[in-house]
């Protein structure tokens, strides 16, 4: 059966945009889609001519694409910018230190100065470290508060203007859903942000990729021929994110637009008048921006160093190391008769959460996804069988 012919130029098709199923030949879709984040990035004025601007890189293909996206844009249009990279090594083997090859080689690829800040470093703990006395439940919540001043730390090390983050529109979503989901009015408002900095007076934060497709973000990767790590983290959950990751898909299946959708609506979110926000402060211990007198960093640390790894999760119950290895922790994620609590333990854990759960706003996220190869192989089998 012949193949298609590129909608655009008549040349062999390669790829179908997701949004609006057009069929193009591979330039014309690295065309579209460097054209798109060209457009976003001009729209939302997210660079200033002469700016150093760090490129969080993990060597994912999230990074991977922003880094060959901005080096071809900063040339195409001239915007004058001083690009770097700067990557964090959470001290995850078999993981991390595998990925970190991949940035290392797109540092010596594109000429660009890399900074690499290590967890061990910062706060004399790995990943490794940390899950060996904290188990595997909270992994996570460790590694985003502390990814959350590393990159910030990295930055000011640099000496950087702003920071690129490689967020693509699924993430994004994805956010605006799980904020949607707990209720979480007030930040609803602010997780559709294109320019964060958790400290008005510190870097700003950047997300060039936020209207592009994860989907279309691996389909340029892939058609561009950049280089990056796939491999999921040695500790990726399969928890809150992931699930909303996997309705997410199915539901751009129904409906191909719902993630700018999702975007959209959330970004249309308007807090109302008397809805109570955190007032930010700074941390008494690290001097890190905070709503709390004690950051969530430090408290966790505190934790850690004293034997007690839990006790800035909110886990109050779990108390010391020895205590989390013999009591079944009633956390949000493991408790699943939850609804059917009697009305003293839903009060109980309704309570602990409000008090003590860290939110979205406190981690930074990993690109590191549980379904990042089924995406992969999914785009390749959908694309060959829309392309005859
Ligand atoms: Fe850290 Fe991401 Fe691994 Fe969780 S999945 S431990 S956030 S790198
Ligand atoms: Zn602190």
């Amino acid at each position: 059966m012949p193949r298609k012919l590129c909608e655009r130029c008549n040349e062999r098709a390669a790829c179908v945009l997701r949004y609006d199923r057009s069929i193009l030949c591979r330039e014309c879709f690295c065309r579209i889609f460097e054209e798109e984040v060209h457009n976003t990035i001009t729209k939302y004025k997210l660079f200033k001519r002469g700016q150093k601007v760090a490129i969080g890189a993990s060597g994912g293909k999230d990074s991977a694409v922003l880094m060959q996206v901005m080096k071809i844009l900063n040339e195409r249009y001239d915007y004058g910018l001083k690009l770097c990279l700067l990557s964090i090594d959470e001290g995850i083997s078999g993981y991390r230190d595998h990925s970190l090859e991949e940035v290392k080689f797109h540092s010596n690829n594109y000429g660009l100065e890399l900074k690499i800040l290590s967890y061990k470093d910062l706060y004399n703990w790995s990943m490794d470290e940390i899950v060996s006395v904290a188990g595997r439940k909270s992994n996570c919540t460790f590694c985003g508060v502390f990814r959350r001043q590393a990159l910030d730390r990295g930055a000011w090390q640099l000496g950087v203007d702003i920071v690129a983050t490689g967020h693509n529109g699924d993430d994004v979503a994805e956010t605006v859903l799980m904020n949607m989901l707990r209720g979480d009015v007030g930040r609803l408002s602010r997780c559709t942000a294109i320019t964060t900095a958790d400290d008005p007076s510190g870097i700003p934060r950047v997300k060039p990729l936020k209207y592009q497709y994860e989907a279309e973000i691996v389909k340029y990767a892939r058609h561009s021929k950049v280089r990056y790590f796939s491999t999921e983290c040695t500790y990726a959950p399969g928890a809150h994110r992931g699930q909303i990751r996997e309705y997410l898909r199915a539901a751009t299946k129904i409906r191909p637009h719902v993630v700018l959708d999702i975007i959209k609506a959330g970004e249309g979110f308007e807090v109302k008048d008397g809805i109570k926000m955190p007032i930010k402060t700074r941390c008494t211990r690290c001097d890190y921006i905070s709503s709390q007198p004690v950051c969530k960093a430090c408290l966790l640390l505190e934790g850690l160093n004293s034997g007690r790894p839990l006790l800035g999760i909110g886990k109050t119950k779990a108390g010391r190391v020895k205590k989390y290895k013999t009591v079944k922790v009633q956390s949000e994620e493991s408790c699943e008769k939850k609804d059917n609590c009697c009305e003293k333990k839903k009060s109980c854990s309704e309570q602990e959460n409000k008090s003590e759960s860290i939110t979205e706003d406190e981690i930074e996220t990993c690109g590191s996804t549980a379904t990042l190869q089924t995406m992969e192989k999914l785009s390749i089998a959908a694309e060959a069988s829309d392309l005859f």
